[in-house]
């Protein structure tokens, strides 16, 4: 064997969802593990995140008496994922192992003392197809008090909800106005930033809570932690991955590893040139993955004989960028704005498109295809008055009349008294926008949207306003003045990479596994094909293929 600096069992590289788990896992079963991150922060986009994860057959859906089976989950995924050749990341036996290994994961973590619940209600993002569960699989981690962490409270990575809220309560305060319910958690937490300032503690919600309750676990497990120490290569020995050549502090250092490696180092979000070649259109300003999202470990198995796949897809996040807002980390996400009643996306020429009320994957997926024929990056949102009054708008959550001056004047805002005078400033044929806008009020009249069904599912309905009269996602566009604001194809990461199979290994074109070597999350063609079957459809995978990696290794030692 060569000669290395520093020998562990294991190896894995990065600090995202799936590294967590696998470390914790193979701590639990008594062998050693370092983890490699590149940047000087720990948790990755995981940490950044919503931090919910996509799991079926949940122990906490059986507590709360929700349905749902091994067999239920198969069937919906079979229905909105599917057999394709060309998504081999998502075979049959993936699919069932991701399904049956998720069960078992989340009795683990529980068992290890990670405060998991799941999410009150958040609907499959295909709810409506069979095996769909309308109240949802998503399950979050408990807030968590990040001074646990002591001196290691600096190295995790923050989110990106500053509150000390829980996602669940987010989700609600939108309809503070509105809600009691929502009043009442406006009061709850109120009171709990109030206790938690007179009680020393710093509570950290979503996918920071998660990735923070694993670092405190893996730290007690004697998981060790090194950052800023970016890999560069995989060592290779007689065809088996043995370790790998990182660089630290200027040098390159040598790890062994007696069991394996695995790579969890995210995808290629922050890669034009990768995002060039596999998804034209798209743009690296128009991610909020967190930085070290470069994709080069994805190369660097490519260049060790692995199979890729997927490459095409993205977890879309539609965004509208204000002025001044292009280079911050995490820009403003739309999820619900065309979503809620008295809003529709046109494309370039003032034409609906699509169901603006889906998931936010297929959203962009729909405007990416939109493009290839009519112009549609950007689209644009049409809002009337009563979208103004009733709801916040992309950087508020409240509604205001106000609105930033430096909107208009920069021409991202646009206001006018008619359709027509809108579609003038958009560039579009005023006849053509207010045909479009007509029809969808026609829609709005019989409760219906004959074109594309929005508001039919519950997942529409939930995204929409809940408290509108008749259908939550249907209202129509009929008072002035009305505006318009652009909506680009963001994501939150890229979700192709290398081909793995049912164990997590690393495949060859030709099938073979490159033995030693694993990996999860978005650095791998995702379980989840084209598709993105519910809330945390990618923190999910990397966490279960983490598991199940280490469950590999220890029945394989
Ligand atoms: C605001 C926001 C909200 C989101 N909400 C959710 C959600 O609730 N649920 C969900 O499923 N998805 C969500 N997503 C998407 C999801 O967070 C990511 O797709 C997912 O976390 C990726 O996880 P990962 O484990 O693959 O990698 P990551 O968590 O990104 O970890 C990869 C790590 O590897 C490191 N790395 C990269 N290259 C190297 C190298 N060469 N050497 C060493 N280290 C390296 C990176 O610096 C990074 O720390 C959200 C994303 C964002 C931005």
């Amino acid at each position: 064997m060569s000669n290395f600096d520093e020998t562990f069992d294991f190896v894995i590289v990065g600090s995202g969802g799936g590294s967590m788990c696998c470390a914790l896992t193979l701590r639990n079963g008594g062998k050693s593990v370092v983890v490699l991150e590149k940047t000087p922060l720990l948790g990755g986009t995981t940490a950044r995140s919503g931090g919910v994860m996509w799991i079926p057959d949940n122990r906490f859906m059986k507590r709360d008496g929700v349905p749902d089976s091994q067999d239920q989950a198969h069937t919906y995924m079979d229905a909105v994922i599917g057999d394709h050749n060309d998504t081999p990341g998502a075979t049959r036996v993936r699919r069932q192992t991701y399904v049956s290994e998720g069960t078992r994961m989340v009795d683990f973590l529980v068992d290890q003392g990670i405060k998991l619940n799941r999410v009150s209600y958040w609907p499959d993002y295909n709810d409506e197809a069979p095996g769909g569960s309308e109240k949802g699989r998503t399950v979050i981690a408990e807030l968590f008090n990040v001074n646990e962490l002591g001196a290691w409270k600096s190295k995790l990575r923050p989110n990106f909800i500053p509150m000390m809220s829980t996602l669940d309560e987010m989700l609600k305060l939108r309809f503070l106005k509105q809600s009691w319910e929502a009043k009442r958690i406006a009061v709850r937490f109120g009171l709990r930033t109030i206790f938690a300032k007179l009680t020393g503690k710093h509570y950290v919600t979503a996918g920071a809570a998660l990735q923070g309750r694993m670092l405190q676990a893996n730290l007690k497990a004697g998981t060790d932690f090194r950052t800023e120490t970016a890999v560069k290569e995989l060592i290779v020995e007689n065809g088996r991955v043995t370790g790998v050549v990182a660089e630290v502090g200027g040098q390159l250092k040598r790890f062994g590893a007696r069991l394996g490696v695995l790579v969890n180092a995210g995808g290629f979000a922050h890669n034009q040139a990768m995002r060039d070649q596999y998804q034209p259109g798209t743009s690296a300003k128009w991610t909020n993955a967190a930085e070290g999202d470069t994709g080069e470990m994805i190369r660097e198995m490519q260049r060790n004989g692995a199979a890729i796949a997927q490459m095409e897809e993205m977890v879309g996040n539609q965004m509208s960028i204000p002025p001044g807002m292009e280079n911050e980390a995490v820009k403003p996400v739309v999820q619900g704005m065309t979503a809620a009643p008295h809003a529709i996306l046109v494309d370039q020429s003032g034409v609906r498109y699509m169901n603006e009320a889906g998931s936010y994957m297929t959203y962009c997926q729909g405007i990416l295809a939109r493009n290839k024929t009519v112009p549609a990056i950007p689209s644009h949102a049409i809002l009337d008055s009563q979208y103004i009054k009733k709801y916040g708008l992309i950087t508020s959550p409240f509604p205001s009349a106000r609105k930033p001056q430096e909107w208009y004047d920069k021409g991202f805002l646009k206001k006018a008294d008619t359709i027509e005078e809108l579609a003038g400033q958009l560039g579009m044929d005023p006849a053509t926008l207010r045909a479009t806008v007509d029809r969808f009020n026609g829609f709005v009249a019989k409760n219906h949207d004959d074109d594309f069904n929005r508001g039919d599912r519950a997942y529409d309905r939930w995204l929409g306003d809940r408290f509108h009269p008749k259908n939550a996602s249907l209202g129509s566009i009929s008072e002035g003045p009305f505006y318009s604001v652009p909506v680009v194809p963001g994501d939150v990461g890229t979700y192709g990479g290398v081909v793995t199979d049912e164990k997590a290994r690393v495949l060859r074109e030709d099938g073979s596994v490159i033995e030693g070597l694993y990996a999860t999350g978005v650095s791998t063609a995702s379980v989840m094909g084209r598709a993105y079957a519910g809330a945390g459809a990618s923190v999910g995978p990397s966490y279960v293929w983490g598991y199940v990696t280490a469950k590999h290794v220890l029945a394989s030692a």
